[in-house]
């Protein structure tokens, strides 16, 4: 389905996922300090947006309760807040005298994600309500029927059956018996060396389902930018200072998990679907599979499902794709 416009920047769409067909509302911010462009989304499955078209109602009569205190009183900060479900807030608000449906995504610990947050102006709220019966057509339409469901079944069995069904790994054995994986021949040899042994052994084992490897490549290119985003906010890089205490407090010398804290969200905004889809094509070339799944409908699907940052201060699984990535 082609986009709704909602207005010059923001809009709406029905996308047909691995889990069913979902709306996709997007909106495009100018970082003001950089001068570049980059888009917001927020997904709503099925059920959530049932859920909004559900409140609408409810949210027509604030607004309209809201604008007629306009005249008596321009109180601009007040909010109404209303829970779409565990992970999910609408808000209505005044900013400067014009009211805004806010729709905001909170993580598990039920902080904000800055950069799931979409605010839209009355009239775009109003656009979005005109449209809800072309989308709930559309997601009906997508919602893959009994037949359906047993061809693209067949059709994944297929594609399935033509990738390869096991890949090569390389490994070496520490002399206190610890195994040491790799999907790369380079990578193990190099690590091998540095720790003094030579003997190697390979073996064949499944291949990385495809959202796996998805994740993998999404992980690596927050990690990268949070990176670069730490040493170009870093005082003591800014300055070329010598002391170590001024690259310090969420500069480029700080605890890992100080710098996923606070650079995740300007990562998650630097890094679009469509770079994750392009490391994603490069890494399953190194590895010698086939390219099996759509891959930007599956890079916006593992942005969608992405466990907000837990995931990239953890410790890396070994073997690790880190390597492979690093050439793509
Ligand atoms: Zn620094």
């Amino acid at each position: 389905m082609a986009a709704i416009k909602l207005d010059d920047s923001a809009e709406l769409e029905t996308r047909s996922g691995q889990y069913g067909p979902y709306v996709c509302l997007s909106k495009e911010y100018t970082n003001k300090t950089k001068g570049n462009q980059y888009r917001r989304c927020i997904f709503f499955s099925t059920d959530k947006w049932e859920k909004l078209v559900e409140v609408i109602p409810q949210v027509t009569e604030v607004l309209q309760q809201q604008q007629q205190q306009q005249q008596q009183n321009a109180d601009d900060g007040q909010e109404w807040i209303l829970a779409l479900n565990d992970h999910m807030r609408l808000t209505v608000s005044k900013f400067q005298g014009k009211m805004y449906v806010g729709l905001h995504s909170l993580d598990d610990q039920q902080e904000l994600v800055r950069s799931k947050c979409i605010n839209l102006v009355d009239s775009c709220w109003q656009k979005l309500i005109k449209n809800t019966g072309k989308i709930a057509r559309h997601l009906k339409k997508k919602q893959p029927s009994t037949t359906a469901t047993s061809s693209s079944s067949t059709l994944t069995k297929a594609r399935r059956g033509s990738a390869s069904s096991t890949i090569k790994q390389y490994g070496w054995q520490s002399k206190d018996g610890q195994e040491h994986w790799y999907y790369s021949l380079k990578e193990c040899q190099q690590d091998a060396e540095h720790a003094g042994i030579g003997i190697f052994q390979s073996k064949m084992v499944p291949p990385p389902q495809p959202k796996d490897l998805m994740t993998e490549a999404y992980a690596y290119l927050l990690r990268q930018a949070i990176k670069r985003i730490s040493r170009e906010q870093c005082f003591g890089c800014g300055i070329n200072h010598g002391s170590q205490s001024e690259h310090m407090q969420a500069g480029c010398l700080s605890e890992w998990s100080d710098l996923v804290m606070t650079y995740y969200s300007d990562a998650v905004n630097s890094v679009t679907d469509f770079m994750i889809a392009e490391l994603y094509c490069g890494l399953i070339d190194k590895l010698g599979l086939k390219l099996t799944e759509d891959p930007t409908k599956l890079a916006i699907e593992v942005q969608l499902m992405f466990p907000v940052h837990g995931d990239l201060t953890a410790e890396m699984k070994q073997p690790n794709f880190d390597y492979l990535l690093a050439l793509c």
